[in-house]
């Protein structure tokens, strides 16, 4: 059984769309901290109101908000891929007690090493099933037809902060506040990197040989 994974890396590396594959194909559990939140938005719960302008202006959402909506995720035996989580320090730290405590194991993490205009360039082209979570790309990944789920042939929709000045924003938030984890996770001996810029499929790969799953079907 594989353990839990962060995936690490700045908005629009492709940590959304690799967990979906891994999820389907390893049995991995995908914990979006960015997809839960918006839930919360659309079901307008205390939690979402409380979000909202955290995430219309492209900052983080405040850590005891973001641990205590973890928390509540973590049942069950399946391994975890956390995807947008943790985002800061306190929060590496605080998933680090909250694993220990139930009993399973520090997490490894895996950087999405992709560079800024890069970044950009994904952001301002992602289009979303909103209904489904599938996600493309105008150019590296396009539907058949523009504005259509290949899948459920729904509308597509572009996130409201995948707009420049809020993709801007999440970019420096993410310099400033994520990226320290890197050095977090390096220091403890729980880092691999791998190169985000590949096209999709060797993204699978590298993270399949890093995680060391050749062999886990
Ligand atoms: P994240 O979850 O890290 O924010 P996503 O998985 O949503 O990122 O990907 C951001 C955008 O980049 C999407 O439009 C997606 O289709 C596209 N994308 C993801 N991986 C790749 C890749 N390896 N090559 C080209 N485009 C990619
Ligand atoms: P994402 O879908 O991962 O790009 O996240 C969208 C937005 O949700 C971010 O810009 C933040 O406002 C918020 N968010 C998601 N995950 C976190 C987190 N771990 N900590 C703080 N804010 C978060």
């Amino acid at each position: 059984m594989p353990g839990d994974v962060i995936l690490l890396g700045g908005p629009g590396a492709g940590k959304g769309t690799q967990a979906q594959i891994l999820q389907k194909q390893f049995g991995y559990r995908q914990i979006s901290t960015g997809d839960l939140l918006r839930e919360h938005r659309n079901r307008g719960t205390e939690l979402g109101k409380a979000a909202e302008p955290y995430m219309q202006r492209g900052d983080l959402v405040p850590d005891a908000l973001i641990i205590k909506m973890v928390e509540g995720e973590l049942q069950g035996d399946a391994a975890v891929l956390f995807d947008g989580f943790p985002r800061t320090v306190a929060q590496a730290e605080a998933l680090d007690m909250l694993l220990e405590s139930c009993g399973r194991g520090l997490p490894g993490a895996v950087y999405f090493e992709i560079s800024r205009p890069l970044l950009e360039e994904r952001l301002l082209g992602r289009w979303t099933n909103p209904r489904t979570g599938r996600v493309y790309h105008e150019k590296f990944d396009p539907p058949k037809v523009a504005g259509v789920c290949d899948e459920d042939g729904g509308p597509l929709e572009q996130r409201e902060d995948d707009k420049p000045v809020t993709i801007k924003k999440r970019l420096d938030v993410f310099e400033a506040q994520t990226m320290p984890l890197v050095a977090y996770y390096r220091e403890r001996e729980r880092l691999a990197t791998i190169d985000a810029t590949l096209p999709f499929e060797q993204v699978t790969h590298a993270l399949v040989r890093a995680l060391d799953l050749e062999h886990a079907h």
